[in-house]
C-alpha cells in the first residue's frame, strides 16, 4: 500500500512538472554537462557528449547548480535556497571529513551512505531499483525518471533530500523539524536554516568573496600570532590573529554570513561571531562596541562595519583597557560534530591584497 501511495505521489510530481512546461524538467540533462570527472563512471558518459573536461570556472558551478536546484525546486515545490542550503552545508562536512564521506554527485555535495540509500537490511548495497530500495526502506529515489535510484546522480541525490522535505509543510518551524529528523544534530539544523537565510536574501549562490576586518589604508599592524602563550585565563594558545588599530577604529566582517552571537565574553570582551557558506565561525573580540541595530540573525556583507576596535575582555561585562586595543580575530571550522580553530594569518593576508588590488582597479576606472 505503501508503495503504491508513494508512486502516486511521484507522479504526481512529474505531472507538475510536466505542466510547468519543461518536458520531464528532473530529468532534462544538458544543464550537468561539463561537471562530470572523470572518476565516475555513470556521469562520465554525460560529459563524454561534449569531448569537454576541462574544469568548470566557478561561475559556471554556480550556474550550472542554480538550475540543478531550480529544476528540482520546480518539481517538488521545494524552495531552491533551502534545496542550496542543505547541498552547502552537505558539502563543508564532506570537505571536512573526507575520509568518511565520499563526493557521490557532480555538481552536489549530498552524501547517503550505501546503507542509507538501499536500506540497512538491503541484500544488494548497490541497489538502484526504486521499488526494492522502497521495500529495504532506503531513502534513495530516482529523481530524473531514468528508473534507477542512483546514488551518484545529482538529480537522483538531490530529489532524494527534497522528496525528505516534502513530507513537512512549508513554514520555517517545519523546515527545522525535517532538518532534525534527518540529521538528529541541533547543529545541523542550526546551519543549514542559517544557509537558507543567507541565499534566501541575496538570492544567488556566488558569496564567497571576503574583505580585510579592518579598512585597508587605515592605520594597523598584524603577524602571525597563531599559538603563542596569553597571559590571561590559565593555559590557553592564542588561537586567532591580533589586529593593533586604534580604538574606535572600524571592525568590519570578512565574508557574506550571518550574525551568531553576539554579547559579552570573559576572555573576548564584546564579540562576535558570524557564520558563513563555508561553515566557518569568524570571532571577532575585544570590540569597544556594535554597530547600532546589529542583532543575532542579522546577515552581512563583506566590508560591512559591525563595530569597534577596543580593549575590552578578561573580566566581568565592562571591563576594559587591560590591554592595547587590537581586533582579535578568529576562525573555527564546523566538522559536524567540533570545531576547530585554524590560523587566519594566511586567509587574512590574502584577503588584505585582494581588496588592495579592487581598490587599485576602481581607482583606475575613475
Ligand atoms: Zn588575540
Amino acid at each position: 500500500m505503501r508503495h503504491v501511495i508513494r508512486s502516486a505521489y511521484r507522479l504526481v510530481v512529474m505531472t507538475a512538472a510536466v505542466a510547468a512546461a519543461a518536458p520531464c524538467v528532473l530529468a532534462a540533462a544538458a544543464p550537468v554537462q561539463g561537471a562530470m570527472t572523470a572518476k565516475k563512471p555513470h556521469i562520465a558518459q554525460t560529459v563524454n557528449t561534449s569531448g569537454s573536461e576541462q574544469k568548470m570556472s566557478d561561475a559556471d558551478i554556480y550556474k550550472a547548480r542554480r538550475e540543478l536546484y531550480d529544476r528540482i525546486s520546480l518539481g517538488t515545490n521545494v524552495p531552491w535556497y533551502r534545496l542550496a542550503a542543505i547541498d552547502q552545508y552537505e558539502r563543508t562536512i564532506t570537505k571536512a571529513r573526507p575520509k568518511t564521506r565520499a563526493q557521490l554527485g557532480a555538481l552536489t555535495g549530498i552524501f547517503l551512505s550505501e546503507e542509507d540509500w538501499a536500506g540497512e537490511l538491503n541484500p544488494n548495497q548497490q541497489d538502484v531499483i526504486p521499488a526494492s530500495i522502497r521495500w529495504f526502506g532506503g531513502k534513495g529515489k530516482d529523481g530524473d525518471g531514468d528508473g534507477a535510484a542512483d546514488r551518484t546522480n545529482d538529480v537522483d541525490l538531490l530529489f532524494t533530500s527534497a522528496s525528505h522535505l516534502m513530507k513537512y509543510g512549508d513554514a520555517e518551524d517545519d523546515f527545522a523539524i525535517a532538518l532534525w529528523d534527518y540529521y538528529h544534530s541541533s547543529r545541523a539544523v542550526q546551519r543549514v536554516v542559517q544557509f537558507s537565510k543567507i541565499y534566501a536574501k541575496f538570492g544567488m549562490l556566488d558569496l564567497f568573496q571576503h574583505s580585510f576586518p579592518i579598512p585597508v589604508g587605515s592605520n594597523y599592524s598584524y603577524r602571525s600570532t597563531w599559538g603563542t602563550g596569553r597571559s590571561w585565563g590559565g593555559r590557553r594558545v592564542h588561537e586567532g590573529t591580533d589586529i593593533f588599530a586604534g580604538h574606535g577604529v572600524p571592525a568590519r566582517s570578512t565574508c557574506y554570513g550571518i550574525v551568531e552571537v553576539k554579547g559579552w565574553n570573559p576572555y573576548g570582551g564584546w564579540r562576535i561571531g558570524i557564520r558563513d557558506l563555508n561553515n566557518y565561525y569568524h570571532y571577532y573580540a575585544h570590540l569597544s562596541g556594535y554597530t547600532k541595530n546589529l542583532n543575532q540573525g542579522d546577515i552581512v556583507t563583506p566590508g560591512q562595519v559591525i563595530g569597534w576596535v577596543g580593549s575590552s575582555g578578561y573580566g566581568k561585562p565592562g571591563t576594559s583597557g587591560k590591554f592595547p586595543p587590537h581586533l582579535h580575530y578568529g576562525v573555527y571550522r564546523d566538522r559536524g560534530l567540533i570545531e576547530w580553530a585554524f590560523d587566519p594569518y594566511p586567509l587574512l593576508r590574502k584577503w588584505e591584497i585582494d581588496e588592495r588590488n579592487r581598490m587599485r582597479s576602481a581607482n583606475k576606472k575613475k
